[in-house]
């Protein structure tokens, strides 16, 4: 699981290649089917092993970075029992289409709000208790096909602490990076044209 740990640089070639709309995204290994959960779903499980409570004890987070072609969010967030360490979560948006994030009169923010979303935490216990069940229910990013026998085998609970965390603070968050998306799309979208136009004046007959 080393390559969830690089970063993805967003020249413009990754950028199509990370695109929604490339069949190049889906891979026979990965599934592709969005997820049905958005942040309530994973905030509706407050018991299982209190994740609530600890999820209070939590500090420290950072957005990392963000993945635009991919709706994909990365963040770090301290641990809270081994100082010094952090764990990267990802968080990653079902595919929005491109129109709607360039259009200023929609709601950006509440469609990112209430989106379905895949998440990931690279702590243990994500990994021990809930990859099996994120992975099953569509709402994992990576495989996991070891089922949680001893530690969760009636497959309770969402996410980690951590995650929890973080899905407390999505609609603050959505609210953030609305724009930065619409921005992005916006610019893609004027770059697309100015280089149309290029095209069109060397002479060169291409299909729109
Ligand atoms: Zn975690």
């Amino acid at each position: 699981m080393a390559k969830q740990n690089k970063p993805i640089r967003l020249t413009k070639s990754n950028t199509r290649k990370y695109s929604s709309s490339s069949p190049s995204r889906s891979s026979s290994v990965m599934k592709t089917k969005p997820s049905s959960l958005n942040y309530k779903k994973f905030l509706s499980e407050r018991d299982f092993l209190k994740v609530a409570k600890r999820a209070n004890m939590v500090q420290g987070w950072s957005l990392s970075s963000i993945d635009f072609a991919g709706n994909e969010l990365r963040f770090l967030v301290n641990s809270v029992t081994r100082p010094g360490i952090k764990y990267m979560i990802i968080v990653q948006v079902n595919p929005i289409d491109k129109s709607v994030m360039i259009d200023k009169k929609a709601k950006l923010y509440k469609i990112l709000q209430d989106a379905g979303l895949k998440v990931y935490c690279g702590c243990p216990a994500f990994s021990y208790w809930y990859s099996y069940k994120a992975w099953r229910y569509d709402y994992g990013i990576f495989p996991e096909r070891r089922f949680p026998h001893i530690r969760n085998p009636h497959l309770r609970g969402f996410v980690c602490k951590h995650l929890h965390y973080v899905m407390r603070l999505w609609p603050f968050l959505s609210r953030q990076i609305a724009k930065q998306f619409r921005d992005y799309w916006t610019k893609e979208q004027l770059e697309q044209i100015d280089d149309a136009i290029e095209y069109a004046l060397k002479g060169i007959k291409i299909d729109f």
